[in-house]
């Protein structure tokens, strides 16, 4: 499936990182809690019968790329910032998120560029990234408001601003009702463009195997992590992201060919816990 042309062409520019149950595991109970404030948004703020809501949250979840995205396709209406506040403005990152030295020194090591592509708010990316003590390593974050702008935004001018964590803006264009986000080709390609990134040159590490087959259908170079067993569309599986080194070393090269086989590299360093959502 794989092309062996790929051996001399790639030379990798930019690092793409998905941040949640990638940069940390999904064992740290992040995720879980989040999943938690969404069913309870569902409940108290859109009326939606309890019995229902674990199995809408999730079926929502796995057809939309987000359970948000998902309800304001069936038309539920409600303010975006609304909905982030309460499901990631309670998150407990004080008591699951530490400072991680050792994935900030490697990060700081990589000589490319390195950029956040989330389906979270620009909030919870800031506060993630500040709490792992990682929020300088990164050159932008693109986050749900980049992909995504408020309505009444659409005319102003974002000239001055990080094109990175703003919204993207195209000329004439109607903005579109519809949650953009992961693991959608068309979110996929709206990041390569905003990142202005070649993907073929380019390294995308995300925990979601949905987005790693849409990454690699953008053309990106794909990492599955969180796993050691390899996904449709993945290039390499990493159990944990502090296995970056031995996994791909042509991060650090200048030069070379790129071997044909893909690898799986077991964690030695973190034992880690997954549970399946
Ligand atoms: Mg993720």
């Amino acid at each position: 499936m794989e092309s062996i042309t790929r051996s001399n062409s790639l030379k990798y520019e930019c690092l793409l990182f998905d941040m949640d149950d990638t940069l940390y595991p999904l064992s740290s109970g992040l995720n879980l809690a989040c999943r938690k404030n969404i069913e309870e948004f569902m409940l108290h703020f859109l009326d939606i019968e309890e019995t229902e809501v674990p199995k809408m949250c999730l079926e929502l979840y796995r057809e939309y790329g987000t359970t948000m995205a998902g309800l304001k396709e069936l038309g539920y209406e409600f303010d975006n910032d609304k909905f982030h506040g309460f499901v990631h403005g309670r998150l407990p990152y004080d008591e699951v998120l530490k400072p991680d030295p050792l994935l900030r020194n490697l990060l700081l090591s990589m000589p490319q560029r390195k950029i956040i592509f989330t389906n979270g708010d620009k909030a919870h990316a800031i506060r993630v990234l500040s709490k792992m003590g990682l929020a300088d390593c990164f050159e932008g974050i693109i986050c749900f408001e980049t992909l995504n702008p408020p309505q009444e935004d659409t005319d102003h001018n974002y000239e001055d601003e990080d094109p990175m964590t703003t919204p993207e803006k195209s000329q004439g264009e109607v903005v579109k009702p519809r949650i953009l986000c992961k693991p959608s080709l068309e979110a996929m390609e709206a990041a390569i463009r905003i990142a202005n990134v070649d993907p073929m040159k380019t390294i995308f590490f995300d925990d979601s195997a949905r987005n790693i087959a849409s990454g690699k259908q953008a053309g990106l170079h794909t990492v599955i992590v969180g796993t050691s067993t390899l996904v449709p569309g993945a290039d390499h599986a990493l159990r944990s992201i502090h296995n970056i080194k031995e996994a791909i070393p042509h991060i650090w090269e200048e030069d070379g060919e790129y071997p044909d086989q893909v690898q799986v590299i077991q964690s030695n360093a973190a034992e880690l816990t997954v549970v399946q959502a």
